[in-house]
């Protein structure tokens, strides 16, 4: 009786399906030396993007919701507004623009549709990570150490946090070293908890890089943002984590918030293996805070009044990831963020359930790592100009 009962469920939901995949999208794979690439074009049709305007190298996408641009032979495009790194370039073969597999889902996916990020799931406490402490200082200004201000960013998010109901959980809480590992336990020993590992940045190449980065791991199988070759040790190093998605989504709402409330220069949204990334199992992110070997920049970043509101920013930032991870709800990106700010009506935040986005296909396919010998080195372009090449921050 059951067994029939679940067989003309089975049937009905089949047959709704079949109906639905008359109008779904199909992902054709392209295989380019081994590799799985998709083409601009597939990707528009999948999540209902009109036709793509090009201007010269750049490419155009966009819906009401989501707006994409790609750059010919680069690995930096703009997704919602902000700046993100792919981890490898767009490029054309046999007149298509390719994108890889790997970038689709690890980096487009996510943001494009967050409602669909499995594994998200309630966000009661909130870990935050002061970068460095005790002997190790960190980045040096004129004014003073990372260390410092890490840590006295951390304390004032705290009570913010704590005023919209989060449970706050600090990795140090005073002047002392703590290594990374210990870190990454604090982390995972939380239960219903994010990490926001917290660092202001420098870099000895060149005195004037200014403005915000945020970082999440690496997908597998996929060179960092500051890698320029994909080597078998980059692979090898680190497998991705269950919560790679929530972790990219988690950077896009406080990277969202901060450069919607902050003027500052956008660097973009990252990919590292750092350790405290790496040995996270639950979403983490590093955000960094402006640059300490920029003149300008290190002064704001001195005054407290400078950090309470990047303090203010983060916040939101991790709030919004919460309505999204409990509600389902959009989160703002950086035009909600600018509208709000000016004065205009902040637009309802909305369900991302895109009618236009046909949701038949199965994205495990996307999901699913390539196999090993796709791994051949290639190179890929370099991020920088604005490029520091952190070992760890
Ligand atoms: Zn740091």
């Amino acid at each position: 009786m059951m067994n029939l009962r679940r067989l003309t469920i089975c049937t009905i939901c089949g047959l709704v399906l079949a109906s639905r995949l008359i109008a779904a999208v199909e992902w054709q794979v392209i295989k380019v030396n081994g590799r799985d690439f998709l083409s601009v074009d597939n990707v528009a049709k999948f999540y209902g993007f009109s036709g793509a305007v090009v201007d010269g190298k750049n490419i155009k996408l966009s819906t009401e919701k989501n707006e994409l641009q790609f750059r010919v032979d680069s690995r930096e495009m703009l997704l919602n507004g902000v700046r993100n790194w792919l981890s490898f370039p767009v490029f054309v073969h046999e007149g298509k623009v390719l994108v890889s597999r790997i970038d689709l889902a690890k980096t487009l996916e996510p943001q494009l549709r967050p409602n669909m990020i499995k594994n998200l799931g309630r966000v009661q406490t909130i870990v935050l990570d002061p970068g460095h402490g005790g002997f190790d200082k960190g980045a040096i200004s004129g004014y003073g150490y990372e260390k410092d201000y890490a840590l006295d960013l951390g304390r004032l998010l705290r009570p913010l946090l704590q005023a919209r109901g989060f449970r706050v959980i600090m990795t140090r809480e005073s002047d002392v070293f703590v290594p990374l590992e210990v870190r990454a336990q604090i982390a995972n020993a939380t239960r219903d908890s994010i990490f926001v590992s917290l660092h202001f940045n420098a870099t000895d190449r060149d005195p004037i890089a200014s403005g915000f980065e945020i970082y999440s791991l690496t997908p597998r199988g996929a060179p960092s943002t500051y890698e320029d070759w994909l080597t078998q040790m980059s692979i090898n190093i680190q497998n991705g984590t269950e919560a790679d998605a929530a972790s990219v989504e988690l950077s896009s709402c406080i990277y969202h918030s901060l450069i919607g409330h902050i003027g500052e220069f956008d660097r973009g949204i990252k990919r590292a293996r750092f350790a405290v990334l790496r040995l996270t199992k639950i979403p983490a992110v590093l955000v960094e805070g402006g640059f300490l070997t920029e003149r300008g920049e290190s002064r704001l970043i001195a005054k407290p009044e400078w950090r309470k509101r990047l303090a203010d920013a983060i916040c939101t930032g991790i709030d919004n990831f919460r309505t999204l991870a409990e509600n389902k709800k959009r989160p703002f990106v950086v035009a909600d963020y600018r509208r709000e700010k000016s004065g205009g009506a902040a637009p309802e935040k909305e369900s991302v359930v895109n009618p236009a986005a046909p949701p038949t296909l199965s994205l495990d396919m996307l999901y699913s790592e390539a196999p090993r010998e796709d791994f051949a080195p290639i190179q890929t372009p370099t991020p920088s100009p604005i490029g520091t090449a952190p070992a760890e921050p």
